[in-house]
């Protein structure tokens, strides 16, 4: 749920009396700086939302019809089929066990023995597609283990676009996410850190790019008065209301951050002890923004598994959540997952998010209460 409590309201009023609502205004720029500022990168693009930031991004990357890209299996699907956008095809790199993220391991894996380097280009030995990037999605609002994956990603000259579309605010090493790819995307939809209703940016440190992504999200407008275009472009700028919104909000998320980290903190104390239950961790590299708040139950362990226990607490009026379905076993993506992800399977099957709302206060103890009842132990917090 968003929190809307700073300047929201003035900021639209002020577009809605200065008639300026639309994808042009002071807003749109002041919300682009905001967050270019913020993420420390030199150029930010405002767009519609988070998918159409991947879309532009795989644009000006350069990623072609028929190329291979590499994307986490357990995410959100916006960025396998924003990879279909461009007509390339998602290679699905599976989850580590120990923050639920992309693998490094299997990326390296992948690109040295299931790949050959020949004229320049990195081919798929099996399809003989080229393999042109890699879409890093940091889940969860926790970095991604990025180092392994630039330096395997610099050897073979493959673009890296971070989705960081669930972690504006989380730092890999002391340094945000979001400036440590070639490109990066963040979204501004409803359900995340922060939201203009909806809403995206893609951001780069490649003036070039920068621009070409300007370009192409406005029409490919080459002469306005004439309407001259020179190529294809799409619609994808957002509106002055909405980056007014984004304004607001990105003036609070200092707050916002240090409410997700004390509701992350009371669950890692409060769920302490409850046999199956595993919390979500932080590894040592990383500060994550806990966007969700996610446990693995352990249906041995815990007395029932993770969805039985969803229908549960949804009965006493809780409401949870399990992550997305991996990519790899989507129906939308049915023909042409060769690759196994165990770790992804179980995080799918175990995996449950927990109420986690920056404004959910005082009613947290209940959820807590409630999952230790319904432990196997069950015991009520002393
Ligand atoms: C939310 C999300 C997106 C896309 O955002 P929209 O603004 O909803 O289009 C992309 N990738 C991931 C991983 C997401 O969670």
């Amino acid at each position: 749920m968003p929190e809307i409590r700073g300047n929201e309201w003035k900021y639209i009023k002020e577009c809605l009396d200065t008639n300026w609502v639309s994808s042009v205004g002071s807003f749109v720029d002041r919300f682009e700086q905001i967050v270019a500022d913020y993420v420390d990168v030199k150029h930010a693009v405002a767009t519609v939302n988070g998918t159409a930031a991947l879309h532009v991004a795989l644009l000006v990357a350069g990623v072609q019809p028929d190329d291979e890209v590499l994307v986490s299996t357990l995410t959100f699907i916006a960025p396998a089929n924003a990879i279909r956008y461009v007509g390339a095809w998602p290679v699905f790199i599976d989850a580590e066990p120990d923050y639920w993220q992309m693998d490094p391991q299997k990326v390296v894996d992948f690109l040295e023995q299931d790949c050959r380097w020949a004229g320049g280009e990195l081919r798929n030995k099996a399809t003989g597609q080229r393999v042109k990037a890699i879409i890093p999605v940091h889940i969860l609002g926790h970095p991604v283990d990025l180092d392994p994956i630039l330096t395997v990603a610099r050897k073979y000259d493959l673009v890296v676009i971070e989705d960081a579309t669930e972690s504006l605010g989380a730092k890999y090493k002391a340094q945000m996410v979001g400036h440590l790819g070639d490109i990066a995307c963040f979204s501004f939809n409803g359900n995340k850190l922060i939201s203009t209703g909806g809403g995206g940016m893609v951001v780069t440190d490649n003036e070039e790019w920068a621009q070409r992504a300007r370009h192409i999200s406005t029409q490919a407008k080459d002469d306005p008065v004439e309407y001259i275009h020179n190529e294809i472009g799409y619609n994808y700028r957002l509106s002055n209301i909405q980056a007014a919104m984004g304004v607001a909000q990105m003036e609070q998320i200092d707050d916002y951050i240090v409410a997700k980290h004390r509701i992350a903190a009371a669950y890692g104390e409060g769920l302490k002890g409850i046999p199956g239950l595993q919390p979500m961790r932080q590894a040592s590299w990383a500060e994550s923004v806990f966007w969700l708040f996610t446990v693995m139950v352990d249906e041995a362990e815990f007395g029932s598994d993770s969805r039985a226990l969803l229908k549960k607490l949804a009965e006493v009026g809780i409401q949870t959540r399990p992550l997305w379905q991996p990519m790899h076993l989507s129906p939308a993506y049915a023909d042409l997952n060769p690759n196994d992800c165990p770790v992804a399977n179980q995080l799918y099957r175990e995996g449950l998010s927990l109420p986690c709302s920056v404004g959910l206060g005082e009613s947290q103890h209940r959820v807590v209460d409630a999952l230790r009842l319904r432990s196997s132990s069950g015991k009520p917090r002393a």
